[in-house]
């Protein structure tokens, strides 16, 4: 688990803002001939986003964030003596939360919804993106619902389509504002030249995808809304992430996306996060993935056979059907990603996503090491 925001060591009285560091090693430092008083393992430069003359400030971070270096992007709130991190330039996990408000309440949702004022958000990845390097090779949109934000959000596809014209853009989204068409068209209008939105669907019956995600008619609205962006030649990519209430019908699930969403550029089936309300609700939610091994493996070939790109995400090699391996994707975030004492011992864990920190103390009865004879 990589720690992604800090207390700084001290604070000071200015407004937030959004700085790239700048040379930041104990080695940079010292080449650097800084006074010895400002050399330490923790010593980082940063520079202000607006670039004005000198504007170079040295700043200290904790030790916790000491793996900060050269053209990573933090956010720093110094009467508050807070510093967090947006981007890390050697990651290919990059994502950019735009708002916490959402129309929906999913019962495993890992970033609960919070309804408070949030406009900074996008004031940060307005001022963020142009810091980012040009050879980014992805960025993740998150929420929250970015959709609610309307035309903010279109402020910021507008600045990564400027920014970034060679990085691909997901988001991920519920998918329900895209059943109006007017406003699925405008946002077509916005984006990268290289975009995907991610939408969940979690079953083929309306009833479990509205519990899952506790709201009425979701299921209508989010069909029509995958319609739409398909109308208006936006890729989409299904989300389904595997639970009690769903896990039954993975099958199902999939004859209906061959039969009614052939379109699709990609199907992702996913493991839980063990985050946010999933915490609360996991006796609820929570299944063994030993007791959908076989039906997510008939459920995976049914799209591959189908030709719709399909891969298992979140899931340790251990737990999955040997036919899945080929399917399997090191899903999990660098800074989130963790592996178990014995993992040392087994012969595909370089090839294994591993488990989500948050989840590990609920693991399959299947996760063992995986011995050379075996592979
Ligand atoms: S034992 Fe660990 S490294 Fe090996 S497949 Fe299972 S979770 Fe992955």
């Amino acid at each position: 688990m990589i720690p992604l925001a800090a207390k700084l060591l001290t604070g000071w009285d200015a407004e937030p803002f959004v700085a790239r560091i700048r040379g930041a090693s104990r080695r940079d430092a010292d080449s650097r001939e800084l006074p010895s008083a400002n050399v330490s393992a923790s010593a980082v430069w940063v520079s202000l986003a607006n670039h004005s003359g000198n504007s170079c400030r040295e700043i200290r971070v904790p030790e916790e964030l000491a793996y900060l270096s050269d053209g990573d992007v933090v956010c720093i709130n110094p009467r508050r003596s807070e510093i967090w991190v947006v981007y890390r330039r050697a990651s290919t996990s990059n994502s950019l939360l735009l708002t916490e408000q959402c129309n929906s309440y999913c019962v495993m949702c890992s970033q609960p919804p919070k309804s408070g004022p949030d406009g900074f958000l996008v004031d940060v990845a307005l001022s963020a993106i142009p810091l980012f390097d040009r050879a980014t090779a992805e960025i993740g949109l998150t929420g929250g619902e970015p959709t609610l934000l309307g035309d903010r959000l279109f402020e910021v596809l507008d600045c990564l389509r400027t920014n970034l014209p060679e990085t691909a853009v997901h988001m991920l989204s519920n998918g329900r504002r895209f059943s109006d068409l007017a406003f699925t068209a405008e946002f077509s209008r916005h984006l990268p030249a290289d975009f995907m939105a991610g939408i969940p669907l979690y079953s083929d019956l309306a009833y479990t995808h509205d519990f899952v995600v506790q709201a009425a008619n979701a299921f209508d609205e989010t069909i029509r809304g995958i319609l739409n962006l398909a109308c208006c030649q936006v890729p989409v990519e299904i989300r389904v992430v595997v639970q009690a209430a769903n896990a039954g019908r993975l099958i199902e699930l999939s004859e209906f996306l061959v039969r009614n969403l052939p379109f699709v550029a990609h199907v992702a089936f996913m493991g839980l996060e063990m985050m946010g309300f999933a915490r609360p609700n996991a006796e609820a939610i929570w299944i063994d993935p030993a007791e959908y091994r076989d039906r997510l493996a008939a459920a995976t070939r049914l799209l591959s056979d189908a030709g719709i790109p399909v891969s298992v995400y979140n899931h340790q090699l251990c737990t999955l059907d040997r036919s899945l391996w080929p399917f399997a994707r090191k899903s999990i975030s660098d800074w989130k990603r963790e592996y178990l004492p014995e993992c040392a011992e087994c012969a595909v864990q370089q090839e294994c996503g591993g488990f989500f920190f948050s989840s590990m103390s609920r693991r399959s009865r299947l996760v063992g090491p995986i011995g050379e004879s075996e592979c």
